[in-house]
């Protein structure tokens, strides 16, 4: 069973012994491991990696959304389906050597084959949610789960979605009793993006999944599952707070590469720095794009069109301006080699960091610049180069496959699914990572 809560990072260690469920869980299992992240440290990036073991450019998922220049946050899809990935996953291969699995609320599972699957995936704009869910997953299942816990859930509101997605996971662990599950707890991560770390709704969030936690083991316990049962809970990203948002596209935008061509209206790109180029409603306006920045928050990606050598030379002065421009916040650039060994393989012409506290947003709408109008206004975010201590994930693991109280110690995300693999007696055809020899017997 792997329980993946996002955010879950080095900020928490010292709050988890005073929490009942993760107190108990620990003294059973190993102690807590720091795992370092990916580039770029988004979501989607990670969860591939936790069940391929590979790096983004083997396993294809280098964001948690494709390149949509101009297009609304709301209204971009996301890297949900299977297919995306280029591998096999661990639950391909669980499922290859015959064993049940389920998926509940996990990444890039949409239309995954997968016995019991619940995928995160959501509607854009004029679509209906529950049949986007049930076309991608296992109807039948889906609708039994809603209708004995549908009563808990708010949407996509927290702590209700995690509520509901744990019982979810119990549910099936009595019921259909899976050799592999995993499932995504959210809202710890959504708290800080929407409070900051410190803020008392984050504390309240690492309480609410304590509870999910204890929710899940007490399924193991009750079912009988326990001696042959190994529970791995991990994170896949730090956070850091926001003090400034920068719109890095608007430097694109005054440079006459990326606006909005609105059918019937004027054309843009227009050279305003202000407010007058907005983001493109698909359907109603045209994105018009010569170059883009693929934002991630704490990092982002330089896209040129391919063959547009023009913009190209434009873009690389523009980006060496801005690198010297402290109010953007630019840490660092990475092209040719360096880009190359970030192993991101997202075809882009370059990567920058965020400085610790910069925001990469991708939106035209707004200033380039805009500052925190108060410390924890603008929350906390993630996407930031792995290397920092307090950016690490968390990693612990309880079960008769483990060597209980063992140190996990400081390791690569690449590590995760040769050491899930192992757990099932299994194997990856090809991995980037090994497994965690150090808690295993
Ligand atoms: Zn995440």
């Amino acid at each position: 069973m792997v329980v993946s809560m996002d955010g879950l990072s080095e900020a928490e260690r010292d709050s988890l012994g005073g929490l009942p469920n993760f107190s108990a869980f620990l003294r059973r299992g190993t102690g807590i491991g720091s795992i370092e992240t990916l580039y770029p440290s988004l979501t989607y990036v990670v969860h591939a990696t936790m069940m391929t073991g590979r790096y983004p450019d083997g396993h294809g998922i280098d964001h948690n959304h494709p390149l949509q220049p101009g297009i609304p946050a709301n209204h971009q899809r996301w890297y949900w389906y299977a297919r995306e990935l280029r591998i096999p996953t661990l639950f391909d291969i669980a499922k290859a050597a015959g064993l049940r699995t389920a998926a509940v609320l996990w990444p890039l599972t949409a239309g995954a084959r997968i016995d019991w699957n619940f995928p995160e995936i959501a509607a854009l704009p004029g679509e209906n949610q529950t049949l986007k869910v049930l076309r991608s997953g296992s109807a039948a299942w889906l609708l039994a789960l809603q209708l004995r816990f549908g009563r808990y859930r708010r949407g996509s509101e927290q702590p209700a979605l995690d509520d509901f997605v744990s019982r979810c996971a119990a549910d099936t662990i009595r019921r259909k009793r899976p050799r592999l599950l995993m499932t995504h707890l959210i809202a710890l991560d959504d708290a800080k993006h929407r409070y900051g770390s410190d803020a008392p709704q984050t504390s309240a969030a690492l309480k609410s999944l304590d509870v999910c936690l204890g929710r899940i083991v007490a399924a193991i316990d009750d079912s009988g599952l326990t001696p042959q049962t190994d529970v791995v809970v991990l994170g896949d990203h730090g956070h850091i707070d926001t003090r400034r948002l920068v719109r890095l596209n608007r430097l694109l935008v005054v440079a006459g590469l990326a606006g909005v061509q609105e059918p019937s209206g004027p054309t843009a790109p227009s050279s305003d720095r202000g407010s007058r180029v907005k983001s493109a409603v698909p359907g109603k306006d045209l994105p018009v794009w010569r170059a883009w920045f693929r934002c991630s928050g704490g990092s982002a990606y330089l896209h040129v069109r391919p063959g547009d050598t023009a913009a190209e030379i434009q873009v690389r002065e523009i980006a060496r301006k801005a690198s010297r421009d402290a109010s953007l916040g630019i840490a660092a650039i990475h092209t040719g080699a360096g880009l190359a060994g970030l192993r991101t393989g997202s075809g882009s012409l370059c990567a920058l960091d965020a400085m610790p506290g910069f925001r990469f947003i991708e939106e035209l709408d707004g200033p380039l610049v805009e500052d925190a109008p108060e410390p924890g206004a603008f929350g906390a975010d993630h996407g930031y180069p792995a290397g920092a201590e307090e950016y690490r994930s968390l990693f612990m693991a309880a079960g008769n496959g483990l060597r209980q109280g063992a140190d996990p110690g400081l390791f690569a995300m690449v590590d995760v699914a040769p050491t899930l693999a192992r757990l099932l007696g299994l194997k990856f055809e090809a991995c980037d990572g090994t497994s965690l020899d150090a808690i295993l017997p």
